[in-house]
């Protein structure tokens, strides 16, 4: 049990709702491991209650907070510096307070990278397609275009709504020098784009806890040489993954990513390795003795 005193660092999460995160779990479980006296909290902040909510973080000098739905975009405007990706992908999920100016970050791409990473996936020359073109789809497409600048590749991004797919293509392209497409989310541009494609990442909510019996893509589409890779991590393991598994097919789980955009915010604010392996603990064990999965 950590002893919380007059030195104890506050960081926190705002959001709206925030009951249900696992980051206040996470970040605890590695604050307790690493023996750091500092604390998390999730604190509901509605969309009008944002600027003040800030004010009160900067007024109280807290360390560093994270930031979820609906506030990812609009807190870039309140913040003293942004870091140039979450600067070119619009929205910030982590800030860390630096001599009481408040510098803004997005780990959740990065945080994507890693999880491909840490489960053998190369990027080098590959053909990625990406579905959904949300927060989370452009977070990563961000983060997956600066890598695949360096080592070559491609990306498909597929929306329901097409124009954030089209807008996603002609920011990528204008940034990066890699090859993007943008397409309406439909069966066929599916079954035309999917053939040769390496790595495919479920974006959206779609299979989503309660509604697990969807998937955004249909198992006939996905090939036994495929990565699949699906960001939601409720349930731990979604249609998509448990029908790309069934194909054959290479998979990687959303609480992998959960777990590492933790970490790397960690790291932004503590500059020490973060204990993955507690981190991963906490996670699956409040995942698994959720009643509602
Ligand atoms: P968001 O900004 O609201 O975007 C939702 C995306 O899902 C959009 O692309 C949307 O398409 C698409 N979508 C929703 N319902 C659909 C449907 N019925 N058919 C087709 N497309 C549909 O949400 P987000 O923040 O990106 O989150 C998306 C998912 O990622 C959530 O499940 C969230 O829990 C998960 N997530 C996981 C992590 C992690 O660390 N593992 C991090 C962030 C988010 P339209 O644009 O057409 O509406």
């Amino acid at each position: 049990m950590r002893l919380i005193n007059g030195k104890t660092r506050l960081y926190c999460l705002i959001g709206d709702p925030v009951q249900h995160s696992l980051s206040p779990i996470i970040h605890n479980a590695a604050f307790e491991k690493l023996n750091i006296n500092a604390v998390y909290l999730a604190f509901n902040v509605s969309k009008g209650n944002l600027k003040k909510a800030v004010d009160g973080l900067r007024s109280l000098n807290v360390a560093g907070f994270n930031v979820t739905m609906p506030h990812k975009v609009s807190i870039l405007s309140l913040l003293d510096r942004i870091d140039s990706l979450a600067e070119k992908i619009g929205a910030v999920n982590t800030v860390k307070n630096v001599d009481g100016k408040l510098v803004g970050y997005n780990t959740d791409g990065i945080g994507a990278l890693e999880a491909l990473k840490r489960n053998g996936v190369k990027l080098k020359g590959k053909k990625v397609a990406i579905v959904g073109a949300g927060g989370a789809g452009k977070a990563i497409a961000f983060a997956l275009a600066q890598q695949l600048e360096k080592f070559g590749g491609e990306i498909t991004i597929f929306n329901r709504t097409v124009e954030k797919a089209v807008w996603l293509e002609k920011s990528l392209t204008e940034t990066f020098d890699v090859k993007v497409k943008g397409l309406k989310l439909s069966d066929l541009n599916l079954k035309n784009e999917l053939k040769n494609v390496d790595i495919l990442i479920n974006a959206t909510s779609v299979g989503m806890y309660p509604s697990t019996g969807k998937t955004p893509v249909s198992k006939n589409l996905i090939k036994p040489n495929m990565v699949v890779f699906d960001v939601i991590y409720e349930p731990l393991k979604t249609r998509l993954l448990t029908e790309a598994e069934k194909r054959g097919a290479k998979i990687v789980r959303g609480v992998d990513m959960l777990v590492y955009q933790a970490a790397k915010a960690f790291e932004i604010w503590i500059k020490k390795k973060p204990p993955i392996k507690e981190m991963f603990k906490a996670a699956l064990r409040t995942l698994k003795s959720s009643k509602e999965l």
